[in-house]
């Protein structure tokens, strides 16, 4: 069975949708979602009794195989229908014109472009395909165009829109019946709404914007509340207006705006409901309407305080679209990109064409280049086999190659150490030439959609018809230029906690803003303490990304505000003290990284040092455990299980110690918790020694070597060791300052032991 449907108070737009879905899919059946809008009632009770529409009661769901949506792409949009979006078994194709958001549902076939009305795309199709309409369709059909248009008034109206409402006058649309069912004069109902709204106008200002809100409880149902919005947003000329009509145990927001700073449509998202930016509405299971109106105002605030995130212009309108190519890269703008990797780029689309594939970088290296950033790290998507790419650019690279057969994905090693990694995009279409573009965009989506942020879901096409054409399905250029992280969908953290790490990581390293939809559900997911379910490798590679920023120190911050850090360990907190401790590590590294010869790759050891140190032993024992650090940053780790404290105390004394026995203490110490000590305390004694040792004594020229030891018939055995220390000990305090000094200095010594053994 095919069923075609649209979203939960289904309006005009969505009837005629429906209704020019049904000519394309003539076996599918019409089902609302639930109870549509007054007028769409009003419109089928004068001119639709030709529309057969089915209740959704009579609708055996289990034999749905393809599901038609029109005018929504959210599945919470589609009440209770939304369980067949989650049926696998079931094609989805979708027919949207809304602003695309990262909650979109993604069809099997998607026709979506930001035009004024859904109607507008299908009556496109229906030409395409030359199929007959007769004039009561293109009545309904101009009626849902003109709807949504604001009977072509509306600055989202399009020149399709114009075309699309041209052709079906022609095809004897009745455009009296459209205005007389638009503008039908008020109802007493309406009537008795309106003053009730006009007498409750309350007016606001947050930063620049002024708007109004309006409140009304009543007993009845009044039709088209949302019209009554509108004409009062006209009459007071505020940016916005919002009315809150409680009426049938509900209460329902209507939102209509006229400035770029208030999204109408985002509001209305935050209460469940959706639309435009200019108009939305959301109907809420609540009877409190102050508290309605309490949360409104504090949506607003969030809202229009972050507005410099969001007024960034909007993408280009193709951006939105679901598989439509938006923009292409050209190489010459691919400037933090070395030339060398460009044009191994444009190499491996040549090699792709030869083998009929479509081939894509996608992920961290798109995000940096959009962004001016170099970035060396090649992940490439193959939309086919992409084993047997692997195999062909390993040989034309002469790469070495480690495949993982099971997920298919291989990575590549080239003669200069360049990294590639390949991954095939999960398709079932891999026989099919790769040429076709649904199939092609489809599979390349699927792996896209799979990724964590919009920011890092975007590719770029290697093919060299194509070459940089951006793929960007989830707005990420757009988010980009707002500097905004957002996930993907709203079970992102809880499916994959790594990204709790990946997404403070990200926000933090660009000056970006976690979204705040993103933030809400960051914070689920930490309350909720879904860690533990998951694979500790991941997360603990995440803890060491985070501490491997260039500054670290604002994530670790954001994460402790976020109360994230007691995903680690229960007991972590960032108090002042460590904070404190955490904020002189880059200095103290910049003076010593050279001289105690610290490795980037081991930087994070001291920033996790300054973290972990208000830890008792026993819980960073627990936590070196939990997160199985390897073996070798446990070790430099453990440091502060034994007595740091002690031996901080007795470096930083002012009492003289003699060089070698600083030395033999801090030989002990890794080089990092050095650093460490030296972020931690400000003893200036401390300092000096440690200075002392790393400068002087570390790297100081023994005088003698086993050779001489040898030469003084000494036999081999860790006892040279032991003998040259000692000369080493004498060296640092300065009593032994020539070759000779040591040479007599070892007999000495050598024959008193002698005597001593005798
Ligand atoms: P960085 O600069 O931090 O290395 P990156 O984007 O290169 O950033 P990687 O960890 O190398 O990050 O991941 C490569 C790509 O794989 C990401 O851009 C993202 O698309 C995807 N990815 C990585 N980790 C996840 C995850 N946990 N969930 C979903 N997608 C992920």
């Amino acid at each position: 069975m095919e069923l075609i449907v649209s979203h939960s108070n289904a309006d005009m737009d969505s009837l005629a949708a429906m209704a020019a879905a049904s000519k394309i899919y003539p076996e599918a059946k019409l089902v609302f979602a639930d109870s549509p809008d007054p007028g769409v009632r009003d419109f089928l009770a004068h001119y639709g009794q030709w529309l057969h529409l089915t209740p959704l009661k009579d609708i055996p769901l289990h034999e749905v195989k393809k599901l038609i949506i029109v005018d929504t792409r959210e599945a919470r949009r589609l009440g209770d229908l939304r369980v067949l979006i989650e049926n696998p078994e079931i094609e989805l194709h979708v027919y949207d014109h809304h602003p695309t958001t990262y909650r979109d549902i993604v069809g099997d076939y998607n026709c979506v472009r930001q035009v004024g009305s859904t109607t507008t795309l299908l009556i496109e199709l229906i030409q395409e395909k030359k199929l007959p309409v007769s004039p009561e369709e293109a009545t309904l059909f101009l009626a849902g165009i003109y709807a949504d248009t604001g009977s072509l008034s509306f600055p989202r109206t399009t020149a399709s829109d114009l075309n699309a409402a041209a052709w079906l006058l022609e095809k004897g649309g009745d455009l009296k019946i459209v205005t007389e069912h638009l503008n039908r004069t008020l109802s007493p109902e309406q009537r008795d709404l309106l003053n009730r709204l006009l007498l409750s106008l309350q007016f606001f200002q947050i930063k620049d914007q002024n708007f109004l809100i309006t409140k009304a409880s009543v007993s009845y149902y009044a039709n088209d509340a949302s019209l009554l919005t509108q004409r009062i947003l006209d009459l007071e000329k505020t940016q916005a207006a919002f009315s809150l009509i409680q009426m049938q145990g509900r209460i329902f927001l209507i939102a209509r705006s006229a400035s770029k700073t208030v999204n109408a449509a985002a509001i209305c998202e935050e209460f469940g409901g959706g639309g435009h930016e200019t108009a939305a509405s959301a109907s809420l299971k609540e009877n409190n309407l102050e508290k309605v109106e309490e949360k409104l105002l504090l949506v607003l605030k969030n809202k229009i305080e972050s507005s410099d995130l969001q007024q960034a212009p909007q993408p280009p309108q193709n951006q939105q679209g679901s598989q439509e190519s938006v923009e292409t890269l050209h190489l010459k703008d691919w400037k933090s990109v070395p030339k060398a990797i460009a044009e191994l780029l444009k190499e491996m689309g040549k090699l792709a064409d030869d083998e009929q594939i479509n081939l894509f970088v996608v992920g961290g290296f798109v995000r940096d280049l959009m962004l001016g950033i170099e970035n060396l790290d090649l992940d490439l998507v193959v939309e086919g086999d992409g084993i047997s790419f692997a195999k062909k650019m390993a040989g034309v690279l002469k790469a070495d190659l480690t495949i993982h057969e099971p997920f298919k994905t291989a990575v590549l090693i080239l003669p200069d150490q360049l990294r590639i990694d390949l991954a095939t995009a999960r398709s079932e279409f891999y026989a099919r030439p790769a040429a076709l573009p649904e199939v092609a965009s489809t599979t390349l989506k699927q792996d896209l959609t799979r990724r964590d942020f919009s920011i890092n879901a975007m590719a770029l096409k290697l093919n060299p018809n194509d070459f940089g054409r951006l793929i960007d399905f989830f707005g990420g250029q757009r988010d980009l230029q707002h500097g905004i992280i957002r996930v993907l969908h709203s079970s992102s953290f809880m499916d994959d906690p790594t990204r709790i790490f990946r997404a403070i990581r990200y926000e933090q390293r660009y000056g970006f803003h976690i979204e705040s939809h993103t933030e809400k559900l960051l914070k689920e997911a930490i309350y909720s303490g879904v860690l533990s379910k998951l694979s500790r490798d991941r997360i603990r590679n995440e803890i060491i990304l985070l501490l491997s920023e260039k500054n670290p120190i604002p994530a670790i911050q954001r994460i402790g505000k976020l109360k994230g850090l007691s995903l680690i360990h229960p007991s972590l907190r960032l108090s002042g003290n460590s904070l404190q401790i955490l904020k002189q590590i880059p200095e103290v590294l910049a003076a010593f990284r050279e001289t105690l010869q610290i490795q980037d790759h081991d930087i994070w050891i001291i920033y996790a040092l300054g973290l972990f140190c208000q830890l008792t032993p026993e819980e960073i024992e627990e936590l070196l455990m939990k997160w199985k650090f390897p073996l070798q940053d446990s070790q430099k780790i453990s440091f502060l299980k034994s007595n740091w404290e002690k031996m901080i105390h007795e470096l930083s004394h002012s009492v003289p110690k003699t060089p070698s026995e600083i030395f033999q203490k801090l030989e002990k110490i890794p080089s990092e918790g050095l650093v460490f000590c030296m972020a931690y305390s400000r003893n200036p004694f401390l300092k000096e020694r440690i200075e002392q040792y790393a400068l002087k004594f570390q790297k100081m020229k023994l005088f003698l070597s086993g050779e001489d030891l040898k030469a003084l018939g000494v036999q081999p055995g860790p006892i040279y060791k032991e003998w040259l220390a000692k000369v080493k000990n004498e060296q640092m305090d300065g009593n032994i300052q020539t070759r000779e000094q040591a040479l007599e200095f070892l007999k000495k010594n050598l024959k008193a032991s002698a005597q001593k053994k005798d």
